[in-house]
């Protein structure tokens, strides 16, 4: 029986690790949850899996949770605080790290601390402070499972494989919605074609990402610290099928895939239940019912995001935390209606051009760089959108 708390549990992959939970209550149970906005579905999670705690992102929705499940006995916190109570609660054996954005780093970090492994969604914590928390990793000895699809399969791929026999590591991306819409149309699409992704379904967030594939430019990244591989040696393919979720390419020629259906349940599992496998409902693979397997270079000019996921990742030191903090300024200001989606990696890329990067030495330097990012994409953003930088 293994403990859990999971950091965002009404997410979307809060929610798939709750799923897998319910199905296996002889092998995983739940000691602590934490949500933000949807207190209805944290209070039904809490009266379902009865964890000792809960936490809410706002102290203020305390008194509004405790209303919607009375007689429940559940200790109750909230704020950052509340967060990392969640993440350190006595008894748990693995955190699934699955709040969006860089409010997931600091009770990630906790979890760490206070030597409980983690299964990690969140890959904002690897991108802006991936040299911190491989040493806090290492420091505390603690185990960081991947969940995200492409890095678990990336994991499965080298196990019992030495990290100096790899020579690339090819992280497949579908390509999104847009990967054959003609270029001059891009200028025209609409949040709700921005959404719609054909393979996946995920928060919306990451569905922009995905569109976009600033989150193929996030995974680079986080690859390079999950694996300690160089930039130069993680590549990335474009293949829409999303059957093959990522391959290790090795010295003597060899490649190694991990395939299957696209469903999240399948990485998240596995993190959660390492080194053993436990069903999850996922449909089996049928190769022959599939009409074929495609693979495209992805090209800069329409996704311009990645490229500047590489570049940040070149320049290194604080850039990637502020890249990814003018990602979610540009990812909000489209799903607001505020720039269209071609200005998301315009104001990506002014934002960069606007900082010199910077040695992070703490997380709370790595949160600074964090707020410097947002405030600069917010105000450039503004100048967008009266058109005065556009
Ligand atoms: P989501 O938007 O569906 O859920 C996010 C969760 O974080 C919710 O529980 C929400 O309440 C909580 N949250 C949001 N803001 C918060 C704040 N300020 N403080 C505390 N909690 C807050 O997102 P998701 O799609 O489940 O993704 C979660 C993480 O996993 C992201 O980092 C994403 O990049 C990563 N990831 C997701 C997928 C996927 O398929 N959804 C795949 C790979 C990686
Ligand atoms: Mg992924």
């Amino acid at each position: 029986m293994k403990s859990l708390s999971i950091l965002g549990s009404t997410g979307s992959i809060g929610v798939s690790t709750l799923e897998i939970v319910a199905a296996h209550p002889d092998k995983f149970r739940i000691i602590a949850l934490t949500g933000a906005k949807n207190l209805e579905l944290l209070a039904r999670q809490i009266r379902q899996f009865r964890p000792k705690l809960a936490a809410v992102a706002d102290p203020a929705d305390i008194t509004r949770l405790r209303d919607l499940i009375p007689g429940q006995e559940v200790e109750l916190l909230g704020g950052t605080e509340g967060l990392c109570a969640a993440a350190t609660a006595s008894g748990t054996q693995m955190v699934v790290a699955a709040i969006v954005g860089a409010a997931g780093l600091v009770p990630t970090a906790a979890a760490i601390r206070a030597g409980i492994d983690v299964a990690l969604a969140n890959k904002e914590t690897l991108v802006t402070a991936g040299h911190l928390f491989m040493e806090l990793v290492q420091r505390h000895k603690v185990k960081l499972y991947p969940v995200d699809s492409e890095h678990s399969a990336v994991f499965q791929s080298i196990e019992g494989h030495r990290n100096l026999d790899i020579t690339k590591i090819i992280l497949t991306a579908s390509g999104g919605p847009f990967h054959n819409t003609p270029i001059e149309k891009l200028q025209n699409v609409t949040i709700q074609d921005a959404l719609n992704h054909p393979n996946w379904s995920m928060g919306r967030k990451i569905t922009i990402d995905s569109a976009t594939m600033m989150n193929k430019g996030l995974e680079v990244i986080e690859a390079r610290w999950l694996f300690d591989i160089p930039a130069e040696k993680i590549g990335v393919n474009i293949h829409p099928q999303s059957i093959i979720h990522s391959m290790v390419e090795y010295i003597d020629g060899c490649v190694i895939a991990q395939l299957g259906t696209p469903d999240m349940k399948a990485p998240i599992a596995y993190a959660l239940s390492y080194p053993e496998r436990v069903s999850t409902g996922v449909k089996p693979l049928d190769l022959t019912e599939l009409a074929g397997l495609t693979f495209f270079k992805p090209d800069l000019e329409r996704f311009p995001c990645l490229g500047l996921a590489y570049r940040a990742l070149g320049e290194g030191e604080s850039m990637p935390a502020v890249m990814n903090a003018a990602n979610e300024i540009a990812v909000e200001a489209f799903l607001d209606g505020r720039i269209s989606y071609l200005q998301i990696a315009q104001l990506i890329e002014k934002t960069m051009d606007a900082h010199q990067a910077h040695r992070l030495n703490s997380i709370e330097e790595v949160l600074e760089a964090d707020h410097w990012g947002r405030s600069t994409a917010y105000h450039i953003c503004s100048t967008l959108q009266t058109g005065r930088h556009s």
